[in-house]
């Protein structure tokens, strides 16, 4: 049997043992709100998915006109 960890489990273990450290980092995700662990002090994103959710939509708003606010 394997007794393997989530990355995101393992990760919230450490986080919440030690705190944000050097190689966990909570986070709180840009595209859905959730929280997540990364090991990484600048990750914006808790999957994949929503890093190109939020690709997508910052491509459509900025389509248009590049003038305005
Ligand atoms: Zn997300």
């Amino acid at each position: 049997m394997d007794l393997v960890l989530s990355r995101q489990a393992f990760l919230e273990m450490i986080w919440q043992w030690h705190g944000d450290r050097r190689g966990c980092y909570r986070h709180v995700c840009l595209a859905c709100g959730r929280t997540f662990y990364a090991s990484r002090p600048d990750a914006r994103y808790c999957r994949g998915a929503c890093r190109q959710r939020a690709y997508r939509r910052r491509l459509r708003r900025s389509g248009a006109a590049p003038a305005g606010g």
